[in-house]
């Protein structure tokens, strides 16, 4: 059975002891723990926040983000885009769900650093035990045609699996379970690591009020977000002084999350009754689909494009960011247009699969948190690539729309990255895997390079985040370790 601890009731210097520790009880944890569920070992969790999010835990997420242009300075990005609690960052929204897939896997020659180095039919099979967990395997929603579209962008469909939180759907799965244990107010502080044989011996966990204590396990897997999890690694450098796993300067590297951009707008003449199933449909099982467009991979090829999603929004639905003035009025001309011939009429939002560079890092700042670690110093500044995929694939697809449909796509001038584009918050690749530790932090089984015993779960591990949604390629991932730490115990 889950069992939820309040740290703060233990004694101080209290020594914990399980077969696997996991530092934080997000989507990655909870999964991982439900993976672990039927495995009759002992599974603790060290979770910083509580059932509620508090603001001095949320508090503990402050640093320093420098975006360049796509967060004005001074804005809370990284408090924002973060929850500390139980079940996470993913607790505040409603999700969108849809693995990585495709092209987005591939090792593209025009994007250095692209390919995951794991079997995609293995990943796959993950995906859909993912999907069980949240209740949407095989739901598919009934197929919707759009006669004569382009095969330049192919049509899929992301779901939103209920109002419920995942949290929610996931603690089914972890009623069942033998013995696992939820501390929460506990801060993983320290990764400790015995010099001579070179694996974690503890970690040590703090309470903001309350007690410190040090939990010993036969394995160890950070799953704090891809943010956390960088910093703990590279904060525990007591012996070895670059930090855990940091041997060749890898940790907190690769720090990327999508860009999201309001684009344009979008008129196709006589296609108001045709085009609505697109905007949402009901699966077999009730849930809602929204169908997104994507690049196909031909085209993502000839053009050496990122990746990218796209949505269709209706014009008077609330607008986020809010459209700029530009956009704005071209919404309204083509609501007037749309009008005028029964014409459809949508807004057009892109999400940018952002480009790998070893440049954009998490370091560590030198201001501390109340707990003594030092906050976050975040760098991730160029974005030229991704602003010249938007403008590219927004002149594709009005190509598209004008070709097979007789349709216009309005677009503002995009030169730079437009004011208006925004991250998602969706955090990843900062401890990312890869086949040699010179080009990453975790192996394929998501074990950190030099450390036989430490592991990391969530986005982290992505070599590539892609377009896509992460929170289910993330969940298959922590299944797939699941898997392997149960094959290795
Ligand atoms: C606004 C927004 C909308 C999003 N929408 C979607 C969407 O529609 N679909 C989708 O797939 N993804 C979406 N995402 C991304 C998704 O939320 C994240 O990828 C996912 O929640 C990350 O889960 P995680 O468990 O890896 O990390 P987190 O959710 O960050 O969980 C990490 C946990 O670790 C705890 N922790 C941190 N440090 C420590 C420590 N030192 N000791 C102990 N515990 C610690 C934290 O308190 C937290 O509970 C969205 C993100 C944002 C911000």
């Amino acid at each position: 059975m889950l069992q939820l601890t309040d740290a703060r009731t233990l004694a101080h210097g209290d020594r914990l002891e399980a077969d696997y520790c996991i530092v934080g009880a997000g989507v990655a944890g909870l999964t991982l723990a439900a993976g672990l569920a039927s495995s009759g070992r002992r599974v603790l969790l060290l979770e910083s926040g509580a059932r509620e999010s508090s603001a001095s835990a949320q508090a503990l997420n402050r640093g320093r983000a420098h975006l360049s242009s796509l967060y004005r300075a001074g804005e809370p990005y990284l408090e924002k885009s973060r929850v500390r609690g139980f079940g996470g960052t993913a607790t505040e929204w409603r999700h969108e769900c849809g693995a990585i897939d495709g092209i987005e896997l591939e090792a593209r020659p025009w994007i250095d650093h692209s390919g995951w180095p794991i079997d995609r039919s293995e990943l796959a099979g993950y995906v859909e035990r993912a999907q069980n967990l949240l209740g949407v395997a095989g739901d598919e929603p009934a197929a919707t045609e759009l006669p004569d579209w382009d095969e330049a962008f192919e049509i899929t469909w992301l779901r939103n699996p209920q109002e419920e939180s995942v949290t929610a759907l996931l603690e089914p799965a972890l009623a069942g379970a033998s013995d696992i244990e939820v501390l929460t107010h506990a801060n993983a502080t320290e990764i400790v690591v015995d010099p001579a044989a070179g694996r974690v011996i503890r970690i040590r966990a703090r309470c903001l009020e309350g007690p410190e204590l040090t939990v010993s396990a036969g394995s160890y897997v950070l799953a704090a977000g891809a943010l956390e999890s960088a910093r703990l690694m590279l904060a525990s450098n007591r012996v070895r002084p670059l930090g855990i796993g940091n041997e060749h300067d890898r940790v907190g590297r690769y720090f990327m999350d999508q860009i999201e951009c309001q684009i344009g707008t979008l008129l196709l003449p006589g296609l108001a009754a045709r085009m609505r199933p697109f905007h949402s449909v009901p699966t077999a099982r009730g849930f809602e689909a929204r169908a997104h467009w994507r690049p196909s991979a031909k085209l993502q090829r000839r053009h050496e494009l990122l990746a990218s999603t796209l949505r269709l929004g209706r014009l008077d639905e609330a607008t986020e960011p809010p459209l700029t003035a530009e956009v704005e009025s071209l919404a309204r001309e083509t609501a007037t247009a749309g009008e005028r011939v029964g014409s459809y009429h949508a807004t057009v939002t892109l999400v940018v699969e952002p480009r790998p560079d070893p440049r954009n890092r998490v370091t560590l700042g030198e201001d501390r948190d109340p707990l003594g670690m030092p906050r976050i110093d975040l760098e991730w500044t160029d974005h030229e690539y991704e602003a010249w995929t938007l403008r590219a694939t927004s002149h594709l697809l009005a190509e598209a729309v004008g070709r097979s449909l007789a349709g216009r796509l309005y677009l503002p001038r995009i030169r730079r990255l437009p004011r208006y584009a925004r991250p998602r918050g969706c955090h990843a690749c900062t401890t990312r895997m890869s086949r040699d530790p010179e080009h990453g932090v975790v192996d394929l089984d998501c074990r950190v390079h030099s450390v036989p015993n430490l592991f990391v779960a969530g986005s982290g591990v992505f070599p590539t985040l892609g377009s896509r949604p992460p929170m289910l390629t993330a969940m298959a991932m922590a299944l797939r370790l699941a898997d392997h730490l149960v094959r290795e115990s």
